[in-house]
Formats: structure tokens, sequence, C-alpha cells
């Protein structure tokens, strides 16, 4: 049977919090993503990706899991977790900041590596784009954007040898020119960060997620999923 609905699950850093972060709350532990991921089996969920758009609907329970920033402990706790359930995620990762630190947050957090994407690329995962610095797309002068939008994918895909045809706006800040310029520099769907699920003709460049955080704790995720469900773009 077709499906109705997309929840798509966005999920920041997976494991120990790192000493003196700034943004504790966007931490899962180990323990919890590892049930999450069960719960999902449970509820016969079956992972895709986000392009083509219209080629996810025709999944029976279709869930994209996403990844936003690209942290080396996606790789480390999140995707043994995901292959052990039959699942996959999507990671967007921010091209110039590879192996590096999220220095637009608090900087304490290491990124993967172009080896370490490789890692999670042959996990049977998927990568998708957040701009080249993490900037505020919606500030920033059009030739900016361009480097920021066009720069980034030709980066990645040159580094990991594929199509890169999803992109995730750094801070869930989109507008009309934000929008124009990431659908004409190829990509098929974009993820921002309201709340909710999505459906066959939903805007597939401002897609809805579901902020699974440090307290989305125990039945909560399943009651956030739900009512995702219910409020379905
Ligand atoms: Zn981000």
């Amino acid at each position: 049977m077709p499906a109705t609905r997309l929840p798509i699950l966005m999920y920041h850093k997976v494991g120990p919090v790192v000493a003196g972060s700034h943004v504790a709350g966007h931490y899962v532990s180990r323990a919890a993503f590892e049930r999450q991921m069960q719960w999902l089996r449970a509820l016969k969920f079956t992972s895709v990706d986000l392009a083509p758009y219209d080629g996810v609907f025709s999944v029976n329970r279709p869930i994209a899991i996403t990844f936003d920033d690209g942290y080396r402990n996606n790789l480390t706790y999140a995707s043994p977790a995901m292959q052990a359930t039959g699942f996959f995620g999507i990671v967007y990762l921010v091209s110039e900041r590879l192996g590096a630190t999220n220095d637009w947050d608090d900087g304490l957090e290491p990124l993967m590596s172009v080896d370490e994407v490789q890692a999670w690329l042959a996990a049977g995962n998927r990568i998708g784009c957040h701009s080249a610095t993490h900037a505020h797309l919606a500030d920033i002068a059009e030739n900016q954007l361009s480097d920021e939008v066009n720069g980034a994918k030709d980066q990645l895909q040159e580094l990991f040898g594929r199509c890169v045809k999803t992109f995730c706006y750094p801070y869930g800040q989109s507008n009309a020119t934000v929008k124009r310029v990431v659908q004409t520099a190829g990509f098929e769907a974009a993820c921002g960060t309201r709340k909710g699920s999505n459906r066959a003709e939903s805007d597939q460049f401002d897609l809805r997620r579901i902020n699974v955080r440090a307290d989305t704790w125990g039945p909560l995720f399943l009651l956030k999923l739900l009512r995702a469900y219910r409020n379905a773009a």
C-alpha cells in the first residue's frame, strides 16, 4: 500500500556529551538511540533517502533518519545501531569542515573526516549537503549563496564520487531566494526545521522534521512520531 505520510527524524549528536558543550540538548544517548531504532523496527518502518521525492511514497511505511552537521559520533554510535536494526541514515555534511569541528557552535565536537564519511557510506548510509561553512543562508549575498550551495555540492560530489541530491538548511533558515538557488543547483529536496511530517504534495524544498533531542526521553519519542503523523504539511 502506498504511504501517505513521510516522517523525517532530525538528530544531531549521538553518544556521550563532550565536556563543556554549549548544546548538551543536541545529544541523544547511545542507549536511547538504540531503543528508538528498535521501536522503528517493531513499527515496521523502512528507511528511505529523500530523492527522488516521489519514490519515497511507494514504500510501505517510509521514514528518513537524518543527522545534521556530520558529527563523528554519528559514525561511532548511530551507524552500528542502524545497521543492527536494518536502517540507514542521511548525514548532512558541511563541505568545508570535514575533519574539523563545529566552529559555528562551540567548536568542541569533531566532525567526520573524508575517510570517516567513506566508512559511513560503506555501512550503507547516505550523504546530503548542509552548505560549505554552516552559513545563515537567508542573510548572505547571492554570490556567497552560490558558494554555499553550488560550491558545497560540487565539493562533496568530487570528494565522494556520487551525486548529492538533497540539501538541509543550516539553522533551518530559508526563503524564496535560498530555495530557488537550492533547486537550480540540482537538489531534489531540502529539509528545514518546521515540525511535522510530509505528504507527496508537500513543499519538497522545505520538508518538515521531528526533532529528537536529549529530552526526547522514552515513550516521548513515540508520542512525537505519532503527533507528527497527524500534523502533516
Ligand atoms: Zn546544522
